[in-house]
């Protein structure tokens, strides 16, 4: 059995970071473990047109590995360059054990270690960082007769290169962020677009940009691209000013220009303009950066379903709607997004006393920052319960994560321990602090479900509050919010 000091679950951003922290701390004992045949989440994963990032792209990098970008706000394939150039930089491939699924995780009591169980074979590691990934394991609702359909069927997550679009009937089900980059892309190209929006969201002007020449040259200087990063960093945690304290903030710089965006986009259409204007707060729901949805939804070939008129069934042809429109269809695209709230982790973890981490988030999932769990010794997830952002880079996260996942590596090497483990009560006054501010907050407040809330109406996926707050805190390690087991 292969037997490592820490095990990466995932290779995606979160994977990376954690990766290169440990070989910069001179920690060289530990692999990856990924599921798919190829390195990279997300980006290398996520190929359908139109896909790119919502964040400005010197902001969403490594804070220590900027990178020449060709646009402000990246599109995928470029991504995937940044992500291959990282995994090669730090020579992550020869750590990574491609095709391994982990199905198990297991505390082993005696040896305080962590089994791994994978589908190919058994890992044993003292410490494990799951970084999965929240928007990892795409999600299919399941409509009436979804099987039965006899044409083509992909989630955005999963987009079949080799299919040809032109002069296709097509159906794209969602209308989140996947949904409004995928659109725009293909309307042109197919013969019929049918979107079936259950809820619109509130879309804003896309502020991209191409970079010049000598603007890329520039952007090579160090401190030319930190200064764009931290011009671009604070100008988007000044939202949550917004989000959290000030509906009146909201009004004045979300929802009227979102309202005058729609007015512009869509003249002489008050039809569409009835349907794509959302009625709860802006900012409840994640807000789209699209300059090219609402064309997309105002071309000839296209028709815009919603809540007024649902999928009631698929049939072996296409859909029939709840009002008995019969919809024929060569190929139906999911955008429906992840199974991101309930299921952070997708396979069961048996820690101390036999405990599950199903059991422990039967209500909702929480963990001390987002991070740890107790009875769970040396387990750390990133991009965990509450560590998600609406308004800025994922990346400036997971980078403050490390911070405190180092501590307590650290602290436990320091020791002479074995293992560390969050106490019940230091996670308990984290997670009633954590939820009593997410009451203040647009994502509580705000009017909507959304993929941010759990089943019991606890808004898990998001942090409720600055990113240098939650990065303050991740600093600031705690050993008495710990037990270190010897
Ligand atoms: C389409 C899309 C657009 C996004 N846009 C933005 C954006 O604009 N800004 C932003 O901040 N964030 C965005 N995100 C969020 C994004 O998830 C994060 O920014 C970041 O990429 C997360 O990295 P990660 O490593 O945690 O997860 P991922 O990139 O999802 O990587 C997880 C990896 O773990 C592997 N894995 C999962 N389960 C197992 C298992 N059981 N065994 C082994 N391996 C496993 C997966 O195969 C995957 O490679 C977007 C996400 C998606 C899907």
């Amino acid at each position: 059995m292969k037997s490592y000091k820490i095990i990466v679950i995932g290779s995606g951003f979160g994977g990376q970071c954690a990766a290169i922290n440990l070989l910069k701390k001179g920690i060289n004992d530990f692999c990856i473990l990924e599921r798919r045949n190829f390195m990279g989440g997300t980006w290398c994963q996520n190929s359908y047109p139109g896909a790119a990032v919502d964040v400005q792209s010197p902001l969403y990098s490594f804070s220590f590995e900027p990178y020449n970008w060709s646009q402000m706000f990246a599109a995928q394939d470029e991504l995937e360059e940044y992500t291959n150039f990282v995994i090669d930089k730090y020579k992550l491939r020869e750590k990574t054990f491609l095709n391994t699924n982990v199905e198990k995780l297991e505390w082993l009591k005696d040896e305080k270690k962590w089994l791994i169980h994978t589908d190919k074979e058994t890992f044993k590691s003292q410490f494990i960082i799951n970084s999965s990934g929240p928007l990892s394991t795409p999600f299919y609702p399941n409509f009436k007769g979804k099987d039965s359909f006899k044409g083509e069927t992909f989630h955005t997550n999963n987009w079949n290169p080799n299919f040809n679009l032109k002069g296709k009937k097509v159906a794209v089900i969602g209308s989140g962020a996947s949904a409004a980059q995928v659109i725009p892309a293909i309307v042109d190209e197919v013969k019929e677009l049918n979107v079936f929006q259950r809820t619109p969201h509130w879309v804003m002007h896309r502020p991209d940009k191409i970079f010049t020449k000598f603007q890329r040259k520039l952007l090579k200087r160090r401190w030319i691209y930190n200064l764009v990063r931290y011009y671009t960093y604070w100008s988007l945690e000044s939202r949550v000013i917004a989000f959290k304290y000030s509906d009146f903030l909201l009004k004045i710089f979300a929802k009227n220009k979102a309202v005058k965006h729609i007015n512009k986009s869509l003249k002489n259409r008050a039809d569409l303009i009835e349907k794509v204007t959302p009625d709860y707060t802006i900012g409840c729901k994640r807000i789209i950066l699209s300059n090219t949805l609402y064309p997309a939804f105002a071309k000839e070939n296209s028709h815009l379903f919603t809540r007024e008129e649902q999928i009631a069934e698929i049939t072996e042809t296409g859909i029939i709607t709840t009002k008995g429109t019969k919809v024929d269809l060569d190929l139906i695209v999911y955008a429906t997004g992840y199974d991101a709230t309930d299921s952070v982790i997708s396979y069961p973890i048996i820690g101390k006393n036999n405990m599950f981490v199903g059991s422990f988030w039967s209500e909702f999932p929480r963990a001390y920052l987002g991070t740890t769990l107790p009875n769970f010794p040396n387990l750390f997830i990133l991009t965990g319960p509450n560590t998600g952002i609406g308004h800025t880079s994922a990346i400036f996260v997971i980078e403050s994560q490390m911070h405190y996942i180092l501590d307590s590596i650290n602290a436990v090497d320091k020791n002479n321990a074995q293992a560390i483990e969050v106490t019940a009560r230091a996670e308990d006054k984290y997670t009633t602090f954590i939820h009593s501010e997410m009451e203040k907050t647009v994502w509580k407040r705000g009017n909507c479900t959304s993929w941010y809330q759990s089943k019991s109406g606890h808004v898990i996926a998001m942090f409720p509050g600055f990113t240098f707050t939650y990065l303050k805190m991740a600093k600031n390690f705690k050993i008495k919010d710990h037990n270190l087991i010897k």
